[in-house]
């Protein structure tokens, strides 16, 4: 059972918050929100200690999909940072707000970035291109993810000052926001041969997830001393985190995306 704590734990810390959003907010959809995601994370867990090849895609299938087709689409629920800046400024604690409180703010403190390496709907697209492991030096755009931050928040307060902001609006601005991401992600990964470019340059969110995962408890170690300098890790690592040095300063520290390629590329097992 020892090998199996993460996911364990992982499939309780949900359930006690699920529990807990219901019973404090007296609705269910929270309770059955944090369950469908809790189970999903532990099962996709358990699959991946027990060495199934595709248990990270099946995480990230049945929770992205869920959230971009069920919240997204059906419920009208925008669960994109413009949906997040419209909740918050308006005073309402809704799903858009604890999704990215759990997911994207405080909950990389314990998880790092396990949301792009296991749930973001952005990227289980993105990670279908066949750009698995980059083989350009990685570009200086970081600086767009910033432009695009404010760009997020400005448009949702231009949108409220017009007095345009309200459901609908942000359900279309949801639709139109992922259509965009999806094209951009495509053209930037086909173009720099790197599924995972959108992600290192554009994507607003990671202005969140960075320096909160600074200090993430999950994070990969390197056994320094069974490390035998192959450089294998590196060579599988989407992005090109110098996982066989063990500082919190590593080169791209706040990158791992936890997708545990470095773990099962090691040959002598230096990686947990
Ligand atoms: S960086 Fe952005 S687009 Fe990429 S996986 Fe994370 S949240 Fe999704
Ligand atoms: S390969 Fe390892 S270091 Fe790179 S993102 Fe995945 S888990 Fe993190
Ligand atoms: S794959 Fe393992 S042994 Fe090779 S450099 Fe990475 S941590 Fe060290």
């Amino acid at each position: 059972m020892k090998k199996y704590k993460t996911p364990i734990l992982l499939l309780v810390l949900f359930e006690v918050i699920a529990v807990s959003l219901w019973l404090s907010t007296g609705n269910l959809f929270f309770l059955l929100n944090f369950s469908y995601i809790g189970i999903c994370l532990s099962v996709g867990g358990i699959l991946m200690t027990a060495g199934w090849k595709y248990a990270r895609e099946f995480v990230q299938f049945t929770v992205g999909s869920y959230m971009l087709v069920f919240l997204g689409l059906i419920c009208r629920e925008n669960m994109q940072i413009e949906g997040f800046w419209y909740y918050l400024l308006s005073g309402v604690v809704g799903a858009g707000v604890l999704h990215y409180a759990i997911a994207k703010i405080f909950g990389p403190l314990l998880f790092g970035r396990g949301w792009c390496g296991f749930a973001c709907w952005t990227a289980m697209i993105l990670d279908l291109l066949p750009y698995r492991k980059p083989t350009n030096p990685r570009k200086s755009f970081g600086w767009i993810r910033y432009v695009m931050f404010g760009l997020s928040l400005a448009l949702v307060v231009l949108l409220m000052c017009l007095g345009k902001a309200n459901k609908t609006t942000m359900f279309y601005l949801f639709v139109a926001g992922n259509v965009v991401y999806y094209v951009v992600g495509i053209i930037l990964a086909v173009v720099l041969k790197d599924n995972r470019a959108f992600c290192k340059y554009i994507c607003p969110i990671t202005v969140f997830l960075k320096p909160m995962s600074y200090y993430s408890l999950l994070r990969i170690k390197c056994d320094e001393k069974r490390c035998i300098q192959c450089g294998k890790c590196l060579e599988v690592c989407p992005m090109e985190v110098e996982v066989n040095n063990n500082s919190r300063k590593r080169k791209n520290a706040t990158e791992c995306i936890l997708c545990q390629n470095c773990k099962k590329a090691c040959p002598v097992g230096a990686l947990k």
